[in-house]
């Protein structure tokens, strides 16, 4: 507890222990489930497992409650602990998200059965939108000039902004195989949260709720941070849906890279020596690039297809067109491992005569998750029942990339990943992202609870932040160090 906090709301004078934590978090699974009832519910292993866990994380919380409030009782202003004030957020963002799951879902399901790819999520933009105009948030569609871009903020002043990004397009031919309509959601979720305490406890605060399209190509973030989306945001968060619950992922760092060769046509047969042929070079450049990974930290990734290779055999090819994707644990290595593949690409150009043409797309950074922030978001996990591996553990599995790394090297950010498969906590290593099996995840009710779950993490790691002065100095300290 900081000294440097002011207690913001007054204290429940009547409050009882009876009231506390335990009644609240043992609440977030029977109320979900209750007002959904039309759902086929988890099964029977993931509730019992997901109650006794939530019943003994909320007796630790609960001893430590009693610790704290005899202290406070003892001191002579009788105010209650910081732990009871909580208690009192907590619900409000708590009652808010499991009062809006019933309309949540059915914004999920619509998004996954309406599939729409990077830069054309427009029905998506629309949905999210008006509903969030519905739920009393200033909505500025078309953000930074991006058609299917949003921003929808609520509160009553920009002393603290806490930022939150919803993510929503899909994948080509396997729909919500990375599970997009539940970040929308939980997005959604968490803005909503963080508004309803904001609202009923009148904090100094704003939340920004970021509708950020294109994650899967080309970076909807970096473009909306480019354009000066984020000035102002003391921190960003956001959730993603996984087979495990990570706080602190491996993302990659990337770039990607479109390589032209321009050669001369000739007659294969009549007269090859006339030609400059522009496959050889894309050959080549492929070649070396495959004996160069031996020379490479198994971390790192350079791969790469031939998109375009020639229009038929009897011509030697005056063009070529590949596209290749360089990746590593962070963003400087990616910057010292392009520098080495390009001079591959350009000597593949001078041993041909081939003209070669590089044109590097949106670098993903990998993210810098920020140690306060995530450890807040740990301990609220950790009250509704989720354990966590070490960091050391959870940084060892390398994963994807994303552009929410940018947005951590500009600003404090973390991007929890959060089980959707069971509640139970345990890793489910039978199906990963980007799957025909983890779309029809996405859809099931399980992921639902799950997302919920961890947006009132979210939000209530945002409320810690706006009332807790020291917290977000920490917060800034750390970004500050680490960037
Ligand atoms: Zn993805
Ligand atoms: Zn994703």
């Amino acid at each position: 507890m900081s000294s440097e906090k002011t207690p913001l709301v007054s204290p429940r004078p009547q409050a009882a222990p009876s009231s506390g934590c335990l009644d609240i978090f043992r609440g977030i699974f029977f109320s979900s489930s209750a007002s959904n009832t039309e759902e086929p519910s988890y099964n029977e292993k993931d509730a019992q497992a997901y109650n006794e866990m939530v019943g003994s994380a909320s007796n630790d919380a609960l001893r430590q409650g009693m610790e704290q409030l005899t202290i406070s009782s003892n001191s002579s202003d009788l105010n209650l602990s910081d732990l009871w004030e909580k208690d009192e957020f907590a619900k409000a963002v708590h009652q808010a998200i499991d009062a809006v799951s019933a309309e949540l879902r059915e914004i999920s399901l619509k998004l996954h059965n309406d599939p729409e790819l990077s830069w054309e999520e427009y029905r998506a933009h629309a949905l999210l939108t008006e509903y969030l105009e519905k739920k009393g948030f200033q909505v500025q569609r078309n953000a930074c000039d991006l058609d299917t871009a949003f921003i929808a903020r609520a509160g009553n002043s920009d002393k603290v902004t806490i930022g939150i990004c919803s993510e929503y397009d899909a994948l080509p031919g396997i729909g919500h195989a990375c599970g997009h309509n539940l970040i929308a959601i939980s997005g959604v979720a968490a803005a909503i949260g963080l508004k309803a305490a904001i609202e009923k406890f009148s904090l100094q605060a704003e939340v920004k709720l970021f509708g950020t399209p294109a994650e899967e190509t080309s970076g909807g973030k970096v473009s909306m941070l480019n354009k000066g989306a984020f000035e102002n945001v003391d921190l960003c968060m956001m959730l993603h849906g996984a087979n495990a619950d990570v706080v602190f992922p491996a993302f990659l760092a990337l770039d990607t890279v479109e390589v032209e060769y321009f050669g001369k046509a000739s007659h294969a047969s009549a007269s090859p020596w006339d030609g400059i042929n522009a496959l050889d070079a894309a050959i080549l450049a492929y070649t070396n690039i495959g004996m160069m990974r031996q020379q490479m930290h198994p971390s790192q990734r350079v791969h790469g297809i031939i998109k375009e290779g020639g229009q038929a055999p009897n011509i030697i090819p005056d063009y070529t067109r590949s596209s290749y994707t360089v990746r590593a644990p962070k963003f400087a290595e990616v910057e010292v491992l392009k520098k080495r593949v390009e001079r591959i690409f350009k000597s593949a150009a001078t041993a041909t005569g081939c003209t070669v043409k590089l044109t590097w797309g949106v670098p993903y950074k990998d993210i810098l998750t920020n140690d306060p922030l995530a450890r807040k978001f740990e301990h609220y996990m950790n009250e509704q029942g989720v354990k966590y591996a070490t960091k050391e553990q959870q940084q060892s599995k390398l994963s994807g990339s994303t552009d929410m790394g940018n947005l951590t090297y500009a600003l404090p950010g973390i991007h929890p990943m959060f089980n959707i498969l069971n509640l139970r906590g345990e890793d489910d290593m039978s199906m990963g992202l980007h799957t025909k099996e983890f779309a029809h995840a996405s859809a099931q009710y399980t992921g639902h609870i799950a997302t919920l779950r961890a947006a009132k993490s979210l939000a209530m790691t945002g409320v810690d932040c706006i009332l807790d002065a020291e917290l977000l100095k920490q917060v800034k300290h750390q970004f500050e160090s680490t960037k």
